[in-house]
């Protein structure tokens, strides 16, 4: 059985003094009956203090970007070991967002992939297609050649530390979510690729999360699939009270 994995994206929102309130009002609310592994990604400004604010807890810590060299001049990068040294266990790689706005490639995400797991944090790598791709009927070849880029050269030791998030871009943000049955869809073809590439026992184990519009009213029905291990959320992580009915998403059926 794959514990969930409900990870909040808080992008590029929340000074550090807002993300510590939220971060301590989620602590508070997450105390006890939680079933699926929490995570929370502020902006890279707030990391040490929001990791300060969940001290104890059992939330856990990501950054939502990172890059491949460990140092050197590359004004305004961060590397793996030092958000390790915030105090992070987890970094979102190939977010759609970094694809579209910032450039990101797979092999970009590839090389941020290695350097993330060399360091000891999990990556979270976030695959989807945009509308145009999937009108044109190329979901599938698309999702799967991300999966096949992020994960290039790695061998299924390495592929069993990822997080995956299967994120439609038409879906983020836009308040339009993949059905359950489109997440699912997708979600089969991506643990089916790894059974191939990495093997069936790592295929099995992976954690796929769906993202796109998750919110409390949507939640349960996604989670359903049984495929889908979990949500990486924007928007709705936003709030201490929509991310918690999010958490407690009730297992149905
Ligand atoms: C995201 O940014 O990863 C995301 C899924 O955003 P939203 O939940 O707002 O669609």
């Amino acid at each position: 059985m794959r514990r969930p994995i409900i990870a909040g994206n808080w992008k590029m929102q929340c000074t550090t003094g807002e993300a510590v309130l939220l971060a301590r009002e989620l602590v508070e609310r997450l105390l006890s009956g939680v079933e699926p592994e929490v995570v929370i990604a502020p902006p890279f400004t707030a990391l040490v203090a929001v990791k300060e604010a969940i001290a104890g807890s059992a939330v856990a810590l990501s950054a939502q970007n990172l890059h491949w060299e460990p140092k050197g001049a590359f004004t305004g990068e961060i590397s793996a070991e030092m958000i390790v040294d915030t105090g992070c266990t987890h970094v979102i790689v190939g977010h759609s967002e970094r694809r579209q706005l910032f450039g990101e490639t797979d092999a970009s995400v590839n090389r941020k992939v290695i350097a993330a797991l060399a360091a000891g944090l999990t990556p979270i790598v976030c695959v989807g297609e945009t509308l145009e791709e999937r009108e044109a009927g190329a979901t599938r070849e698309v999702v799967l050649g991300q999966i096949d880029g992020a994960l290039a050269g790695l061998d299924a030791e390495a592929s069993a530390q990822l997080v995956l998030a299967y994120e439609p871009v038409w879906a983020i943000g836009t308040g339009l979510t993949a059905s359950p049955e489109q997440a699912q869809e997708v979600h089969g073809w991506i643990r089916a690729r790894l059974a191939q590439t990495a093997g069936p026992a790592v295929a099995e184990g992976m954690r796929i999360l769906y993202g796109g519009s998750v919110k409390p009213s949507n939640v349960s029905e996604l989670m359903q699939q049984p495929d889908l291990d979990g949500a990486l959320v924007g928007g709705a992580s936003l709030k201490a009270d929509s991310f918690e009915q999010i958490v407690r998403f009730e297992r149905m059926g």
